[in-house]
């Protein structure tokens, strides 16, 4: 080819940095030949989802010559129970970050301004410049999203704000009262979508009910994920809730079938057991105390986290501490691409897990 295909691409795409995922274990036992590897590196569920999802699961496998139903009305009919909202409300993704998406194409152009914080969740910005639209990153407050900031930085071109809450790789909240706040100071020309992937974990008092202030804010967008606390991330499913003239947008950009009927009957069977997501919220606590109470046993300073994981400050460069642990078999997430060079991000795992961490830092860290 004669010319560089970069020079074909928008500008917004030629500047991307693609997303970063955990490494696979395989990846893992290819390259170093270990077996026993421990992965805590993508906030997947250490109990994985309820045998009623895998059961639901392994039925649509009958059926996998057909297309899904492109609607999804079943899941969108029990997340309105589940929700006390009317199915006008949803937009069903690919994931939630499907649905992060859908925001980007169907409300952003390359004259309006994306507002995010600073350490905040990677796919923002790849879905921002994926669109050619400018990102305006607002410093951290103690890590966290600094909300007054965030309300502060709002322009004439700015049209959609994003809140992870909790954030990740951070695990900090936001509390209802600010959130709020910042929700009656925006214009309403301004979205906030408000990313609640962890919502399932958190035990904040403090923590706002969005789904609650949907019939208020018609700029509001809220969305959930089934990856993380109902532990189906393979198989992509997330969702939005907005005002249903949002969710008709939304839907617009959206594939026809951009959730599989493989995650769709698991996901609706997922959300129906109540007793599994109490068992995986019990774990994660558990997990949380046990990690928090090892890292400071170690001297190790931590960021109080409502999410399924914990970034740890392991007071050297974070990527050399990752690559020895690697060594180790143990398989966690380097943050410094989120401008926390000397912290790991460790996802909660079950008890012998977190130990075979606390274990290889001991080794490591010596
Ligand atoms: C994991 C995560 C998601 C969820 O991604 P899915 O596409 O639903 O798997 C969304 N937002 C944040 C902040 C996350 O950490």
């Amino acid at each position: 080819m004669a010319c560089d295909p970069i020079t074909l691409a928008t500008p917004g795409v030629r500047g991307l940095q693609p997303y970063q995922p955990g490494k696979p274990i395989a990846e893992l036992e290819r390259e170093l030949g270990l077996l026993n590897i421990v992965k805590l590196a993508s906030n997947e569920s250490p109990l994985g989802p309820s045998p009623a999802a895998r059961e639901a699961a392994a039925r649509a496998l009958h059926e996998l010559a057909r297309y899904p139903d492109g609607s999804g009305y079943a899941l969108k009919a029990a997340l309105a129970e589940h929700h006390g909202l009317s199915m006008s409300h949803f937009t069903l993704g690919n994931g939630s970050n499907d649905v992060l998406e859908l925001v980007a194409r169907a409300f952003l152009t390359p004259a309006d301004e994306v507002i995010y914080s600073e350490h905040a969740f990677a796919v923002y910005p790849i879905v921002t410049q994926a669109v050619g639209a400018r990102a305006v990153v607002v410093p951290a407050r103690d890590w966290g999203h600094d909300l007054r900031a965030m309300g502060a930085a709002v322009g004439a071109r700015t049209r959609v704000m994003f809140v992870a809450n909790p954030n990740n790789p951070t695990g900090t909240w936001c509390a209802a009262t600010e959130l709020r706040a910042l929700l009656q100071s925006l214009p309403e020309q301004v979205l906030l979508v408000v990313d609640e992937a962890y919502f399932e974990y958190v035990e904040a008092q403090d923590y706002p009910d969005t789904s609650a202030w949907i019939g208020e804010f018609p700029n509001l967008i809220v969305t959930r994920t089934f990856s993380k606390a109902y532990g189906l991330a393979s198989l992509r499913a997330g969702y939005a809730i907005s005002h249903p003239a949002v969710a008709d947008l939304l839907n617009r950009v959206r594939q026809p079938f951009n959730v599989n009927a493989v995650a769709l009957a698991a996901a609706g069977a997922a959300l129906g057991d109540v007793a599994h997501l109490e068992a995986s919220r019990r774990v994660n606590r558990e997990g949380m105390q046990q990690l928090q109470e090892g890292a400071s046993a170690r001297g190790l300073a931590w960021i109080p986290s409502m999410g399924n994981f914990l970034s740890i400050d392991v007071g050297r460069p974070g990527g050399e501490v990752y690559a020895d642990l690697l060594r180790e078999g143990v398989i966690v997430r380097p943050v410094a691409s989120y401008g926390m060079p000397s912290h790991l991000r460790v996802t909660i795992g079950r008890e012998e897990e977190n130990r075979r961490v606390l274990d290889a830092l001991d080794r490591v860290l010596k």
